[in-house]
């Protein structure tokens, strides 16, 4: 998946009994740790002091056992790494990537009603507020930009970063929010994979900006799991549905059966069969992948015969020549390769799509897939060049 040692987590906060849907994204982390001889640590996001028990930290740690998701390393306790995260404040802070805030949760929303941009306006942003009781300490979200996740089930989701607001990293109380701490400890654990529930996606942007700017190198590669649904295919509900693992457990439900049960709701092995081993599991289970995110991990382009000929054809070795003289020095920017890319059709009198075709193909190996141009630029202009220059030989 990576050429990094496989680091995986299992990162619940213990606010109630063990929802199904946790259950199900500890199995795959279990599962993805064995499959690729990894390690899956368990971290208990206990910083919420007002909503976590003990008790539920033992009922998860109990609940994660008796379904078998078993953890290699930890239990972590967030908690008690509070001095970690507030380092990782601090040299936000002094690096001028973050900045003090004094706002009150009424000033901003007095400010902001009505406004087309969601969440906090920035006020504070050029003020130069030094650390003082109650100020919030926010982050300096780039205003340019866009920030790509790479994501094994979803693709590769892009936000605008002047979407993202300036979101708080240190409550006013020197207590660090749940992004701080989850990147900083993903950071620390060297954590590769982030296999959790996708009601995180939106965050994942803003975890990615915080990685960048703590100087964290590689980031992980996300996959953002579907949320449980019911027969209905509403999200399941605390209120209407059972979720407790441990409720299941007991009722007296067998373990294998409820892990069988969780396994197959989303995912079914190949053949027809509704019981399925657990060794069966183990060496079957797949990530959904949708198969579009391969040419970022392999070496060459993924080879497709049939997108191949389709593209490859007419002007093709035009085109090529003509992206690989574009692509050799400009800003390596989805919007510039785009123009660039748009120049070359128009000179040929091409549309975007048809100019498009060939170098989608020589980079990512299909005529279908993710958005050509964030694409490339997650591939980067080395491994770019390449490839168009191998698929140009080939031509
Ligand atoms: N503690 C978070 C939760 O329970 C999980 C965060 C994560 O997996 O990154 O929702």
């Amino acid at each position: 998946m990576t050429d990094r040692p496989l680091r995986l987590r299992f990162a619940p906060s213990p606010t109630g009994f063990f929802h199904v849907g946790g259950a199900r994204t500890a199995l795959y982390n279990r599962i993805l740790a064995t499959q690729h001889g990894g390690t899956l640590i368990l971290r208990i996001e206990d910083t919420d002091a007002e909503r976590n028990r003990p008790e539920w930290t033992q009922g998860i740690m109990d609940a994660l056992r008796w379904i078998g998701a078993e953890w290699d390393e930890g239990p972590y306790f967030q908690s008690e790494r509070a001095g970690l995260h507030h380092q990782a404040a601090e040299r936000l802070y002094a690096d001028g990537l973050a900045y003090y805030c004094d706002c009150t949760r009424e000033q901003i929303e007095a400010r902001t009603k009505g406004k087309a941009t969601p969440g906090y306006d920035g006020f504070c942003r050029d003020r130069g507020l030094g650390p003082g009781p109650g100020r919030a300490l926010r982050f300096r979200t780039p205003r340019e930009g866009t920030t790509t996740v790479v994501d094994l089930i979803r693709g590769t989701p892009t936000f605008e970063n002047r979407l993202i607001e300036d979101f708080v990293i240190q409550r006013g109380d020197g207590s660090a929010t749940f992004i701080l701490a989850n990147v900083v400890d993903d950071m620390d654990m060297k954590v590769s994979h982030v296999i959790r529930g996708e009601e995180h996606l939106p965050n994942t942007p803003k975890a990615l900006l915080l990685w960048e700017a703590l100087g964290g190198g590689e980031p992980p590669v996300w996959g953002h799991v579907p949320v449980l649904v019911n027969e209905k295919r509403q999200k399941l509900s605390k209120r209407r549905d059972k979720v407790a693992l441990e409720s299941y457990r007991d009722e007296g439900y067998l373990a294998d059966a409820m892990r069988n049960y969780l396994m197959t709701l989303g995912w079914a092995p190949p053949g027809d069969r509704e019981i399925v081993p657990w060794d069966v599991i183990l060496e079957t289970f797949r990530l959904e992948v949708p198969g579009y995110v391969d040419f970022l991990f392999l070496d060459e382009a993924p080879d497709d015969p049939a997108s191949w000929t389709k593209a490859m054809t007419g002007d093709a070795p035009a085109i090529l020549d003509a992206a690989i003289a574009a692509y050799e020095a400009c800003p390596w920017d989805a919007a510039v390769l785009k123009e660039g890319l748009e120049a070359i059709g128009a000179a040929l009198g091409l549309k975007l799509a048809k100019a498009q075709a060939p170098v989608r193909v020589a980079t990512m190996g299909r005529t279908v897939g993710l958005p050509l141009f964030e694409s490339l630029v997650l591939l980067g202009r080395g491994r770019t060049l390449t490839r168009l220059r191998t698929a140009r030989g080939r031509i």
